[in-house]
């Protein structure tokens, strides 16, 4: 392989040391040393490494023997052999994407011959990398789902993800395929190493007295400036193709440190630092996943440090807010993990279900088909990020838009995991004066090992509960559509309806849909006018027993004044069969 230029030698940079020449691809001997100089740092010196990420001795069922260095073929071999020869045995494990690509997996067929022995041809490209790196690291032991799983047994698969938590969170290190978008591409990128570290331009600033801030043209004198990419780590990192899997969001998070191999280089991160081949002692703060700007949206990296500090409180009160933060962060990282991809859809809460352990583990909380129990009054009115689909790639334009409901049941529909669609929540702190004006009486889920759920689930509702018709419709974009509401009782609203799925038909053409006002708040002052929200959920009837019903989206109505939606808070009259109870005020309804 081409060494290339071997200088890589620290430039300074405003605080920040940087090394400005690069190899020419991203497995040099340059980025394997960086890689193995982390690791031994890490391992060594990082406290916070130490305290959150210690080393565990537990061992996955069966992992990959990579051998020697010269040796060509590796074996799989049981963890429970290992353990009687030696006590401390640590493991690398690998998160990559399939893609569709065909590549050697591990089945009741192919059993004997990877327990034998494989040569290390036979296998993908990313495994092949996969097990030099393991070598290259000084480990024997390599975990790869599709090599480690038995992927035509279900019953070894749903035992084998039930103990995904723990693969992940005692492995010493997780490499990771950030830059493949299949099993063929292996870790080694070619790149040009001049677009990647900073480089020096002579700036002369040319009419700069268009620039309306003072401050600024101040700061704009003629020189040397350096220049490059502001958002690195999140163009090469978070927005990579590996990151767009849903079930790398829990590997990536539970693992304790992780090397990604990105497209332009190579990049670490553990409890304690980030560092990439450009910045090898740790990232300037504008670029950080803990600390830059578009963290706030994008936020594993925080979503983890709120996790370990929850944890570190043990039995012990946790200071104010910490698991406020926590859970604020969780609803963050499901709007990350809704816009992820999945090849099988049946793993929407499958692929989350470490995490969900994890969480449960440090809040004690209850998980309900998608929500924590103490929090599901604010989130059941979740909404589609209608927005968003096209931002997070799901669907480039022009592109056939992504089918929106899974082809078998996999959630009730008051679930964000009945959609395939990225989700959001309301954010009850954008709002003053907030209060909830329905009661959730009872929520029925029974959820498997695998963390599927049971079909069957079913959330009863104290509500109030208006039918109408769309009278007119006014703005109408994908899933988002402004309409004029007739309610059965003569009065009109005009409210924002957001769909959970794509429409088969006209908006106009939906017939016999019912409002479930959810919370109403005063948001304050808007273009100096006062406004009063209610959002709810939006309903259509099940066809099944007597107040059965189904979610088909969410509606907000925002008007200037609480006493223009006066009408809501009265109870319409309603047929017998439209609900199970009725309590003179608000009627009782079971949604599944
Ligand atoms: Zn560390």
């Amino acid at each position: 392989m081409n060494k290339g230029p071997q200088t890589n030698e620290r430039t300074e940079m405003t605080n920040f040391k940087f090394v400005s020449q690069l190899d020419n691809h991203t497995i040099s001997k340059y980025s394997r040393d960086f890689i193995r100089d982390k690791l031994a740092f890490c391992l060594g010196h990082h406290e916070a490494c130490a305290n959150y990420a210690g080393r565990s001795k537990w061992l996955p069922r069966r992992v990959i023997d990579v051998g020697l260095e010269d040796q060509d073929f590796v074996r799989l071999v049981n963890g429970s052999e290992i353990a009687e020869v030696s006590s401390d045995a640590p493991y690398v494990a690998l998160s990559h994407t399939w893609g569709s690509a065909r590549v050697m997996q591990l089945t009741k067929e192919t059993m004997p011959l990877l327990k034998s022995g494989i040569q290390c041809q036979q296998l993908s490209r990313t495994f092949q990398h996969a097990i030099h790196t393991t070598r290259d690291l000084g480990f024997r032991y390599l975990w790869i789902d599709s090599l480690c799983i038995v992927q035509d047994s279900p019953d070894d698969w749903s035992e084998e993800a039930s103990k995904m938590q723990d693969v992940y969170k005692s492995t010493i290190c997780n490499i990771a395929a950030t830059g493949g978008s299949d099993s063929k591409a292996g870790f080694a990128f070619l790149r040009d190493a001049r677009n990647i570290a900073p480089f020096l331009v002579q700036a002369t600033w040319k009419d700069i007295s268009d620039i309306a801030d003072p401050i600024m043209q101040e700061k704009l004198v003629p020189g040397l400036y350096y220049c490059m990419d502001f958002d690195f780590w999140r163009d090469q990192v978070e927005e990579a193709p590996l990151n767009q899997r849903a079930w790398v969001l829990q590997e990536r998070i539970l693992s304790p440190r992780t090397v990604h191999f990105a497209q332009k280089q190579v990049f670490w991160q553990c409890r304690q630092q980030e560092a990439c081949e450009t910045f090898p002692d740790a990232l300037p703060q504008w670029s950080s996943p803990a600390t830059a700007l578009w963290s706030t949206w994008t936020n594993s990296t925080s979503f983890r440090k709120q996790l370990d500090e929850l944890k570190s409180h043990g039995q012990n009160i946790a200071p104010p807010g910490t698991r406020a933060n926590l859970y604020a962060s969780w609803d963050k990282l499901l709007k990350t993990y809704t816009s992820c991809g999945l090849t099988r859809q049946e793993d929407k809460f499958v692929a989350i279900s470490s995490l969900v352990k994890e969480m449960q583990s440090v809040t004690g909380d209850e998980w309900l088909a998608g929500f924590w129990k103490t929090q599901i009054i604010k989130h059941f009115c979740w909404r589609v990020e209608w927005e968003s689909i096209y931002l997070t790639g799901m669907m480039a334009q022009g592109e056939r838009l992504p089918i929106s409901r899974p082809s078998c049941w996999r959630a009730p529909s008051w679930s964000w995991a009945s959609t395939n669609l990225p989700v959001a929540f309301h954010q009850d702190t954008m709002y003053n004066d907030l209060s909830y004006v329905s009661e959730i009486k009872e929520v029925e889920v029974t959820t498997l090992k695998s963390g599927q759920i049971e079909e069957g689930s079913s959330l009863l509702l104290r509500c109030f509960l208006h039918a109408g018709e769309f009278s007119r419709l006014e703005k109408s974009d994908l899933g988002r559509h402004t309409v004029v509401f007739r309610f059965n009782h003569g009065n009109y609203v005009r409210a924002g309806l957001c769909f959970d799925e794509y429409l088969d038909c006209p908006v106009e053409q939906l017939k016999k849909v019912y409002f479930a006002p959810t919370q109403q708040s005063f948001s304050g002052e808007l273009r100096s006018r006062s406004v009063f929200s209610v959002v709810g959920l939006l309903l259509k009837s099940a066809g099944e027993e007597n107040g059965v019903y189904e979610r088909i989206g969410s509606f907000s109505v925002a008007v200037p004044s609480r006493s223009d939606l006066t009408f809501m808070w009265v109870a319409g009259h309603r047929a017998e069969t439209e609900f199970e109870e009725f309590d003179g005020n608000r009627y009782t309804i079971r949604i599944i």
